[in-house]
């Protein structure tokens, strides 16, 4: 690496993501320059709203899971580094009917890989989880319980890494958005703020922008079919907030069969303070309904409409659950075609390292992240297992 330099690696956009590669970069003494164009831990990105559901019976790819691992002792290392609690191991369950998808998909890779998991089905099902049937025992007829899943507190998550990011060395810079980067004869040109920023090698971390960065590369089209789209989380009061208590409580996923949108959410976080998102209540959201956007013009106000439907989804997935809507937030997903990550090396310059399209599932995965990117950043290649998310499956 140039030593010539300010900064070995640049790093741009500091959500979860671009803070992990930061993290880990510093970490192994590599002198990294993280730019972010908002500050760090701002709402219009991809990495806020008070939880994020963790678990490892993934249903998405059996593939995920040694990654999963990995990213779940990488939070706990974190935890114990910081000192703040930033993981609640509540349990995650999955709920449907007999023949769900999400259920066998989830129960393969625990079998696959080992992960406890606990079938719950009929009176023991209603027993265990009141909260998802009625007074008449209209409810879901199966569930699949993974105890060591549950959630993450993002917000904290970001403040962890950008503390010991900048313990170890890293330069972190905010309200610096990059205008447009290239790469030149011995290294990247990063034109950020009113300054010119030089390096050996670039990752791009930028979430929802994404598409917007990789192109911003002089006359280079970007090759890489991201696109970002508008979801709201929405937090739910409960009448008997006992109910939502993440000691009796795990996150919680729906499956609404073929064609609907999975309903998920996470119980109350009995550590959460006044100030941090959906303090007191349980979050509600549906996962992976929304349109398209530019995250720099995307509506950020929750319509009447919006929320009543939402309410009306409660009802009647949680109708053992009664509350009200209290808040509810946009967010956004950067969705690939197969809505899965892709974390490799630019297919048109190997200088320089991406992570994006985490497709609403990302968060979980954090910390392994930042240690592929360090890998790709530092030796252009990482002894991790995530080829499958290599950018050539898109060419
Ligand atoms: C509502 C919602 C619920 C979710 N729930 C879960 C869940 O339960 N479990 C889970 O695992 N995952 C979940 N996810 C997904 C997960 O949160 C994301 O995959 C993850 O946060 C993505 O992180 P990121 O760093 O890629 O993006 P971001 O956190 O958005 O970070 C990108 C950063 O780049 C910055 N940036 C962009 N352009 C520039 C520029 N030109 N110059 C400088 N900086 C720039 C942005 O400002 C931003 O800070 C959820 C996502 C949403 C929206």
């Amino acid at each position: 690496m140039n030593r010539e330099r300010d900064s070995e690696v640049i790093v741009i956009g500091l959500g979860g993501m671009g803070l992990a590669a930061c993290r880990e970069l510093a970490r192994r003494g590599v002198r990294v320059l993280g730019l972010e164009q908002h500050t760090i831990g701002h709402a219009l990105g991809s990495s806020h709203g008070g939880t994020r559901v963790v678990r490892q019976a993934y249903f998405e790819h059996p593939d995920y899971v040694p990654l999963l691992r990995r990213a779940m002792d990488g939070f706990l290392r974190l935890e114990q580094e910081s000192g703040l609690a930033l993981l609640e191991r509540c349990g995650v369950v999955i709920v449907g009917g007999l023949d769900s998808s999400l259920i066998s998909a989830s129960a393969g890779a625990a079998a696959a890989h080992g992960i406890e998991v606990e079938r719950l089905e009929g009176t023991v099902l209603r027993a265990r989880l009141p909260q998802f049937f009625a007074k008449d025992d209209v409810g879901p007829s199966l569930g699949l319980l993974e105890p060591g899943g549950g959630f993450v507190r993002p917000e904290r998550v970001l403040r962890a890494l950008a503390m010991l990011s900048m313990r170890d060395g890293a330069r972190l810079r905010e309200r610096v958005p990059v205008r447009s980067w290239r790469t030149t004869s011995d290294g990247v040109e990063v034109e950020a703020g009113d300054g010119r920023f030089r390096a050996d090698r670039v990752v791009i971390t930028a979430g929802a922008w994404n598409p917007a960065v990789l192109v911003a590369r002089e006359a280079r089209p970007g090759p890489l079919p991201l696109t970002a789209v508008r979801q709201v989380q929405s937090w739910l009061r409960p009448h008997e907030p006992r109910l939502a208590d993440a000691a009796r409580f795990p996150a919680w996923l729906v499956d609404r069969g073929e064609g609907a949108a999975p309903l998920y959410g996470v119980p109350i976080d009995a550590a959460a303070t006044p100030d941090e998102p959906g303090f007191g209540c349980a979050k509600v959201a549906v996962h992976g309904e929304g349109e398209p956007c530019d995250p720099d013009r995307v509506d950020r106000t929750v319509s009447d409409a919006e929320l009543t439907a939402i309410e009306a989804l409660a009802r009647q997935h949680l109708p053992g659950l009664p509350g009200r809507l209290e808040s509810a937030r946009v967010c956004l997903y950067t969705n690939s075609p197969d809505g899965h990550f892709l974390i490799d090396r630019h297919p048109l310059d190997e200088r320089v390292a991406i992570a994006a399209g985490f497709s609403g599932h990302g968060f979980k995965f954090v910390p392994v992240v930042g240690e592929a990117l360090a890998d790709l950043a530092t030796t252009g290649r990482t002894d991790l297992p995530i080829g499958f998310l290599a950018a050539s499956r898109f060419s």
